[in-house]
């Protein structure tokens, strides 16, 4: 029985989707004023694992991941560049989808972009003027929290207490507010130099929390099945999200709130000022392969903390080599036909524990070791000789299954671990000793295909990626 972790009911519930066999899902995107930093991808390889066990249980996904491609930083950025928001965008929204790509996430059916659905957000905030939750205030327009009762629901937010600048995108100096905890659904601009837009509502620009419930409800409906997001969103971000959406339309919003854990570097806190902030293209840069980023992000279950260091992502490179080691061997394995029982007892007994993980919560920590028992179980049969055909068929094809949530095979274009280069080149070296011109070009071509080059130095041979 597939179960989540409903952070709207703080416990496991099992989950049922509204519409049968189909799934309805929101992820809060990037912001892209910047480079996305690999705690921003431990969000988006835990959104990936939930839509492809999804899958994997034979649910039809839909997917919508906003981007968040004009906010206060973005503005300012853009503006000292002389800049539009448009011009200041473009490069870190394809930076995005190339870190997005290389980490092996599948990209979701929608992608909407904030500046693309203003008209969306005006209509919604006009709603909620209308049913009493908005008030203009200079030109601005507040959600008024007051009217909400069932506010803090999500994030059981003690609203005695004040809350205010509890975030730092809440601007609790510059406008007047009815209440210090109202947020703003519309920031009045003033000059025509500013990045606004001219809506019914005045010359202004949109809230950030705003964007979320207008694209999500006009690609997903009023009610959906699964948000998900980092626990830093849940208060205010999602809480606010709620507040707009029950307020407009007076129906629940989302079923399932699916929230996942920080992760630290070292054991630390992330920080530019720590000089521990990575961006997914620094640690790239530094040769670190995306597989083994994506290894170690999934490595913990997406509500436990993570605590990202360089010895768990050399450990990680480690383990994708020899699963993908694994996955050659058993393919050129080979051996004699019929079944061997035990052995296809033992995979079945793997195949149930890896879904049942995964069922419970995206135990992705249990479904690795089900992988692991799985190469050792195979390699054991292979040493032993008692492989047998269907045995082999019935591996690869699980192989296959389990890799369609883990992605870490790469059965598409696979990029080479540098331990995978070495090995290759060390054999090549050793096909020259044997006079073996054929797999030695054999193996120059399979390295050359994969950018890697050659250069025979007296020190032996280098290889840089081209
Ligand atoms: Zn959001």
């Amino acid at each position: 029985m597939l179960k989540f972790y409903n952070t709207l009911s703080n416990r496991l519930e099992e989950f049922k989707p509204l519409i049968d066999g189909e799934v309805r899902m929101y992820l809060c995107g990037p912001t892209v004023w910047d480079f996305a930093h690999v705690g921003n991808f431990r969000a988006n390889v835990f959104a990936d694992i939930l839509r492809r066990h999804l899958k994997f249980k034979g649910f039809k996904v839909t997917h919508v991941m906003n981007i968040t491609d004009v906010d206060d930083r973005i503005i300012a950025r853009a503006a000292e560049r002389g800049q539009t928001i448009d011009e200041y965008t473009a490069p870190y929204i394809e930076a995005f989808w190339q870190d997005f790509d290389a980490i092996g996430c599948e990209r979701p059916e929608i992608a909407p972009r904030a500046t693309e659905h203003i008209a969306e957000m005006v209509t919604l905030i006009e709603q909620l003027r209308e049913r009493g939750h908005a008030y203009n205030s200079d030109g601005s327009i507040y959600y008024r929290i007051n009217s909400f009762p069932a506010y803090g629901k999500l994030s059981k937010i003690n609203l005695a207490g004040n809350i205010a600048g509890a975030s730092e995108r809440i601007d609790t100096d510059r406008y007047e507010k009815e209440d210090a905890r109202d947020f703003a659904l519309w920031k009045a601009v003033e000059t025509e130099a500013e990045t606004g837009w001219d809506a019914e509502l005045g010359r202004g620009r949109p809230g950030w929390h705003i964007e979320c419930s207008a694209m999500a409800m006009k690609y997903l409906g009023t009610t959906f099945d699964i948000h998900a997001g980092g626990i830093d969103l849940a208060f205010p971000h999602h809480e606010n999200e709620i507040a707009q959406s029950e307020g407009a339309t007076g129906k629940e919003f989302v079923r399932y709130w699916l929230h996942n854990e920080h992760l630290k570097i070292e054991g630390e806190t992330m920080s530019k000022s720590k000089g521990n902030y990575y961006t997914f293209r620094d640690l790239v840069a530094q040769g670190y392969a995306p597989v083994a980023i994506r290894y170690l992000l999934l490595s913990v279950p997406y509500r436990k903390q993570l605590n990202f260091t360089f010895d768990a992502l050399r450990g990680a490179e480690k383990a994708v080599e020899s699963l993908r080691n694994f996955g050659t061997r058993l393919s050129e394995a080979r051996c004699e036909t019929g079944v061997n029982e035990e052995l296809r007892e033992t995979t079945a007994r793997i195949a149930k524990e890896f879904e049942t993980g995964l069922d419970d919560d995206l135990n992705t920590s249990v479904a690795l070791a089900a992988l692991h028992n799985l190469r050792n179980a195979t390699n054991t049969a292979i040493d032993e000789c008692t492989l047998r055909l269907v045995n082999k068929t019935e591996i690869e094809a699980l192989l296959k299954r389990f890799d369609s949530v883990l992605n870490i095979f790469g059965q598409t274009e696979r990029e080479m671990l540098d331990a995978e280069v070495q090995r290759l080149i060390d054999e090549r070296q050793e096909a020259r000793r044997r006079r073996d011109w054929a797999r030695a070009d054999e193996i120059r071509d399979e390295l050359a295909g994969r950018r890697i080059i050659l250069e025979d130095t007296r020190d032996g041979v280098r290889w840089k990626r081209g």
